[in-house]
């Protein structure tokens, strides 16, 4: 037996034979043309048909994984159209005197590198999509069509890498699972193999070229394990893991599109926490109501230079577009503490967790805050936005915010950029301040979302990093409750909603609790979102009065 391991994209176990992936490639030569004018409408007309090729495969991937995945190739579509695309196409045709395949497939390789330059993982795979359009135009030139590989039995798909189209096209009763040489998180091919519910292990490197057609495998979606001709043992163990994987998540899969209600009818929003783009996909596959919680660090985090206010604006923009209208709130920068960002020079603090982090650093720095706003509201007219801050402690701050946000939408205004007039305004409760003045918070912003990770750690004195303080720090105790239920009424009777994204969100033994006070949102990580509906339909509040009781009031 031989092991590999790269990373686990599409949790699953599957079994099967390896199959090698053969791209159904298009070589293209470099050939003179007299007639450029009619090079060009030859062109044209090739661009016609891939569109409607496209528009068919978008109806095909929305019967097999649904809209917001379909929309990978109405993003084809639109790079299709692009004007700088087909200008550059046009332009080569003319300049050059050459035929059009070449000069797509030229435009292409630019464009792809482009791409493959941007430091983001995310627009870094966008080179993979250009290659797929670019290999239908010459197709459509050529009069060939992409030819589907047929595969008998159970197999296992091998490839370097995959293309959206190649993987959209694969026949899910006999493809059991995919893995990629190169490739990440972040690919369609990786997208979409999780919203097909296909195990998938990406970037397994060289090692993966040592396997062969007809190798027997078991690939672990989950853990990123290949077991390459498994002894019987093991073949048993990962049968074992299977059947309990595919039990529990079929039970939970089938609650996606479910309301998340109680059986008396009290009803609760799920939205997701994501940490970026990459996570968009899981969000989304496990029925996410919302983002409750982008944890806009990340983007400076992963850098050593602080992110542009035109990456934001793209980050931002996509994330917007991704949901479809669905609400997505994003937490301004919240470093200090435990998230150091190599991109800023930070004096050391003897308690940072007590000093510079979340809005003091915004403020200190107040054109890393400005950028960051400009960022936001201009992606704002792309979807349901709501812009929150992290580490509030007194009404200054609010208004200090409220200063910025204004002197940015007046900037905007003066360079006639467009900005929503419907972003929501809110504040983390993380901070037993906080708590205690959420009454005058609630009536300056929209919605609060506790952060219960620090509003424990605050409240309980007990530094949320030192593992020896386990026992002291302790989400369930009764003082974190009792602020829950404060801000939650304070909110409420000042106009405002609630929500919870600390990871107490996902704790089940609560959510009943959180019910009875009546929060009215749970963001939790993508994954326990179906977990936690279960939960939800499985109470009724029967008992709403005696939880409340045990809470106490303040
Ligand atoms: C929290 O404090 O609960 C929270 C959600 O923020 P973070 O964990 O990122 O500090
Ligand atoms: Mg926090």
């Amino acid at each position: 037996m031989k092991m590999l391991y790269g990373k686990g994209v599409s949790s699953g176990i599957a079994f099967g034979r390896i199959v090698f992936f053969r791209h159904d490639e298009v070589s293209v030569t470099r050939t003179r043309v007299d007639d450029t004018d009619a090079e060009v409408v030859r062109y044209l007309e090739a661009k016609k048909k891939a569109m409607s090729q496209l528009d068919e495969l978008y109806e095909h991937a929305l019967k097999q994984v649904g809209e917001e995945d379909a929309l990978i190739f109405s993003m084809h579509r639109m790079m299709l159209e692009d004007p700088d695309f087909n200008s550059s196409v046009e332009r080569i045709i003319r300049r050059q005197g050459i035929n059009a395949e070449y000069a797509v497939a030229l435009t292409s390789r630019n464009f792809a590198e482009m791409f493959s330059l941007i430091e983001d993982d995310y627009m870094r795979e966008r080179a993979a999509d250009v290659k797929d359009i670019s290999n239908r135009l010459v197709r459509c030139l050529m009069n060939k069509t992409a030819k589907a590989q047929e595969h008998k039995g159970k197999c296992v798909i091998c490839a370097d890498d995959l293309s959206p189209s190649e993987t959209v096209q694969m026949d899910r009763k006999t493809v059991r699972a995919i893995c990629t040489a190169r490739g990440s998180a972040t690919s369609h091919t990786a997208i979409l193999a999780r919203t097909m519910n296909i195990p998938a292990v990406v970037g397994l490197g060289e090692e993966f070229y040592s396997l062969c057609d007809g190798d027997e495998i078991i690939v672990d979606g989950g853990t990123g394990a290949l077991y390459v001709n498994p002894d019987e043992q093991t073949k048993l163990e990962m049968l074992r893991k299977q059947t309990e994987e595919i039990y529990r998540s079929e039970r939970l899969y089938s609650l996606r599109g479910h309301d998340n209600v109680t059986r008396d009818g009290c009803r609760i929003d799920i939205y997701a926490n994501v940490g970026g783009i990459e996570d968009i996909g899981a969000a989304l596959a496990n029925d996410c109501g919302g983002i409750g919680l982008f944890r806009s660090e990340f983007l400076y985090l992963e850098s050593s230079e602080a992110p542009s206010e035109e990456l934001q604006f793209q980050v931002y923009k996509q994330i917007l577009e991704r949901m479809c209208g669905k609400r997505v709130i994003i937490r301004t920068l919240d470093i200090g503490a435990d998230k150091v960002a190599r991109c800023f020079t930070i004096p050391r603090e003897e308690n940072p967790a007590l000093g510079v982090r979340g809005i003091r650093f915004c403020f200190a720095r107040p054109e890393v805050f400005k950028t960051q706003l400009r960022a936001l509201f201009r992606a704002s007219v792309y979807g349901r936005l709501g812009i929150m801050f992290p580490m509030i402690i007194a009404m200054d701050e609010i208004y200090e915010i409220k200063d910025m946000i204004e002197q940015v939408k007046s900037e905007l205004r003066s360079e006639n950029i467009p900005y929503s007039i419907d972003v929501q305004i809110g504040v983390m409760i993380e901070t037993p301040a906080a708590v205690m003045i959420s009454d005058m918070l609630a009536r300056q912003v929209d919605f609060f979302s506790v952060g219960s990770n620090d509003l424990t750690q605050y409240a309980l004195a007990a530094d949320r990093q030192n593992p020896g303080l386990e026992r002291y720090c302790n989400p369930r105790h009764l003082a974190l409750l009792r602020m829950i239920r404060i801000a939650t009424e304070n909110a409420h009777a000042n106009g405002a909603w609630i929500g919870i994204c600390g990871e107490i969100a996902s704790d089940l033994e609560l959510t009943e609790a959180f019910l009875a006070i009546g929060v009215d949102e749970l963001s939790v990580t993508p994954s326990a979102i179906l977990h936690l509906r279960d939960k939800v339909m499985s109470l009724d509040m029967s008992r709403r009065a005696l939880l409340l009781e045990a809470i106490g009031r303040v």
